[in-house]
């Protein structure tokens, strides 16, 4: 099969022949329909993820059909129309029993702990526990979007951040998780403040819902407390300036969520944390079960992740759009169809 395969880190990938995956016990191999490509597959090109070992598939938003099936598999057929969560989690550990697969601590994450979805083929392990069904109205490169981003950023915003309506959300950073971040609290009935760089990035914010876009600058804290103050805030692109303007953009026991991931770490001013009863929260993807709740509300129309995508490329185009997220984010989701070449 075709794949895009990192040799060196930070080196442009190549696009070439390499082996299929085989269906293990308990696991699927999918027949990738779109995959999405995010600032994860970059970190972990750039070599800033040290499960990653060369040479190296990345790809972790998939959505596909599946080839074959592995010996335990059950409910499954070749042929059906599935997406995964980006942790493929055990199934049997005490967090998974307890409905928490997305910090399973034997979790498999394509494109990090095993090649990934930039090519033809890809294996699902777990099969069972982490394999969700597509409506058939929805089509594959929405539901690619799905896997990471937008469930990513549904949980962040829904579960982790419990935002309620009549609520003010700040978000920091407009790329894929933090558009789905306005378009999900916009759809909870909170007010929505949204901050990027990108005017391109801030004019889709509005167009998803956010009532006021600022341009990134040092002044963004004051301007939110000039509003009243953000109930919760969130970083959804990793950044140490934006952790602490958003802690000074929160009211008193205001909720910070942490998306987007801070390979450098950050310190946090922790006596305004104290002080204020201000909570700084981790959120990291979402599990299969929580996907019906998404799904329904995506068939409800009241969310429109088929929006978000802005660009769909081929695998032969893939390795520069890669290396080109060392200069920014473009605006929206871009997916690539390993089909179309
Ligand atoms: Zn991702
Ligand atoms: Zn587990």
């Amino acid at each position: 099969m075709r794949a895009v395969v990192v040799e060196e880190y930070g080196v442009l990938p190549t696009v070439r022949e390499v082996a299929e995956p085989s269906a293990a016990d308990g696991a699927v191999v999918l027949r990738v329909e779109a995959t999405g490509l995010c600032r994860s597959d970059w970190h972990g090109w750039m070599g800033h993820d040290s499960d990653i070992v060369l040479p190296h598939v990345p790809g972790h938003e998939l959505a596909g059909t599946i080839a074959a099936v592995g010996a335990g598999v059950t409910g499954w057929q070749v042929g059906d129309r599935v997406t995964t969560p980006f942790i493929c989690a055990c199934g049997e550990c005490e967090q998974c029993l307890e409905g928490n697969q997305q910090v399973c601590p034997n979790q498999l994450q394509p494109g990090f702990n095993y090649w990934g979805s930039f090519a033809e083929y890809v294996a699902v392990p777990f099969a069972s526990v982490n394999l969700v069904r597509l409506p058939d109205d929805m089509d594959f490169a929405t539901a690619a979007g799905l896997g990471c981003r937008f469930a990513t950023s549904f949980r962040a915003v829904h579960q982790v951040g419990k935002v309620r309506a009549g609520e003010r959300v700040a978000v920091f950073g407009c790329g894929g998780v933090g558009l789905s971040a306005v378009m999900i609290a916009t759809a909870l009935g909170a007010s929505v403040v949204a901050i990027d760089t990108n005017p391109e990035a801030l004019a889709l914010a509005r167009e998803y819902g956010a009532e006021h876009t600022l341009q990134a600058s040092d002044q963004v804290a004051a301007r939110i407390q000039d509003l009243g103050g953000a109930h919760v805030t969130v970083d959804a692109l990793g950044s140490s300036d934006i952790v602490q303007q958003a802690l000074s953009a929160l009211r008193p026991r205001g909720r910070h969520v942490q998306v987007g991931l801070l390979p450098n770490g950050v310190q946090l001013e922790v006596g305004r944390l104290i002080g204020q009863e201000l909570s700084w929260l981790g959120s990291h993807g979402m599990p299969a079960h929580a996907y019906p709740e998404m799904l329904a509300l995506v068939a409800s129309g009241k969310l429109r992740p088929a929006e978000l995508i802005t660009r769909t490329i081929t695998l032969d185009e893939t390795p520069t759009a890669l290396a080109a997220l060392s200069n920014g984010t473009p605006a929206g989701i871009t997916v690539i169809t390993p089909g179309s070449g």
